[in-house]
């Protein structure tokens, strides 16, 4: 019998990207939330679905190393005559904050989501960066809603769709989002501020991300914090957030547990993923991680912050 579900859905961008940092600069390479988001979640689950769109400049390989990691892309449409998602940015010296140079919508101007039949119950959802009212489009497609509902998004779709952006907040568990724009959404400048006002927008967990300084999770009255990897060279910071994300909503979609404890550990996993991915340019680093070099990796990350106290 055909299964009819998968554990995990993703959606988001898959695109074309040109990154400029201060140690070198690439063509357009391959890029987009949910390519990250997927090559990511990968290492937890060979159960993934993917809808999203690309023009018919998209090379047909990419689509295939997203299959070879058990990525289904029934849901994936290739718009012909149609340009993919183009976007470009350059980091500054510190490698934290970014501008964005170019964005070209291209096939996600007019994208409407299509979920395949066997990809509609999923169990796990995580909502990549995409508009904001696709994002509620693909929630409102599902046959029933998952058990849990991840969201990340970007200033961009601020500054352009807030009050699609706050409609899709009222739907979802789980926000992620960079300090900077946790401060352009509320309006606060102190996170723990911000992170309060956030939650009263829908999501009962936020997840903010800070870069080279780790990552937040806020729920209820709690706060976890987990640092990042310390690296000696950080090459380039694009899709970190993505894989981020990836790992985290993998892993949690690998144990089928949603506690707070366990979302805990999802981010040392989604850390840990997004230490490999700044290391090159681009995928490159996170498309074949040796699975012993992930568990050295986690095993690093707790000796780099646990300490056992004795009174
Ligand atoms: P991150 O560095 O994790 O924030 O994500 C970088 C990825 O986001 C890049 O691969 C881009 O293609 C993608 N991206 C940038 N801007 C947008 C946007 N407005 N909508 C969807 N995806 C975007």
């Amino acid at each position: 019998m055909q299964k009819n579900y998968m554990s995990l859905l993703v959606i988001g961008s898959v695109a074309f990207d040109a990154i400029e940092t201060p140690f070198g600069k690439t063509d357009k390479i391959i890029g987009g939330a949910a390519t990250y988001i997927c090559l990511s979640a990968s290492y937890f689950t060979r159960d993934i679905g993917l809808v999203a769109v690309v023009g018919e400049d998209f090379p047909q390989e990419y689509i295939g190393i997203l299959e070879q990691k058990g990525v289904d892309i029934g849901g994936l449409q290739v718009k012909q005559g149609e340009k993919s998602f183009f976007w470009s940015g350059r980091y500054f010296n510190d490698m934290n904050s970014r501008e964005t140079l170019v964005t070209e919508l291209n096939v996600l101007g007019t994208f409407d989501p299509v979920v395949p039949s066997n990809l509609d119950q999923p169990d796990f959802l995580m909502l990549g960066n995409l508009a904001p009212s696709v994002q509620s489009t693909v929630i409102g497609r599902l046959a029933k809603r998952p058990k849990l509902i991840v969201m990340d998004t970007m200033n961009f779709w601020m500054d352009i769709a807030l009050d699609d952006l706050k409609n899709t907040l009222k739907m979802v568990d789980v926000l992620t989002i960079n300090d900077e724009e946790a401060r352009q959404l509320s309006g606060e400048y102190s996170l723990v501020k911000a992170a309060r006002k956030i939650r009263a927008m829908g999501p009962k967990y936020l997840i903010i991300k800070k870069g080279e300084h780790g990552a937040i999770l806020f729920y209820n009255d709690e706060v976890f914090y987990c640092p990042a990897m310390l690296l000696e060279e950080v090459f380039d910071p694009t899709g970190a957030g993505d894989t981020f994300a990836g790992g985290f909503i993998g892993y949690l979609a690998k144990t089928g547990d949603i506690s707070f404890d366990n979302m805990k550990r999802a981010i040392y996993y989604g850390s840990a993923l997004a230490s490999f991915c700044v290391e090159k340019f681009g995928t490159e680093n996170i498309l074949d991680i040796d699975p012993k070099a992930l568990i050295e990796r986690v095993a690093k990350f707790k000796a780099l912050s646990h300490v056992e106290l004795i009174d």
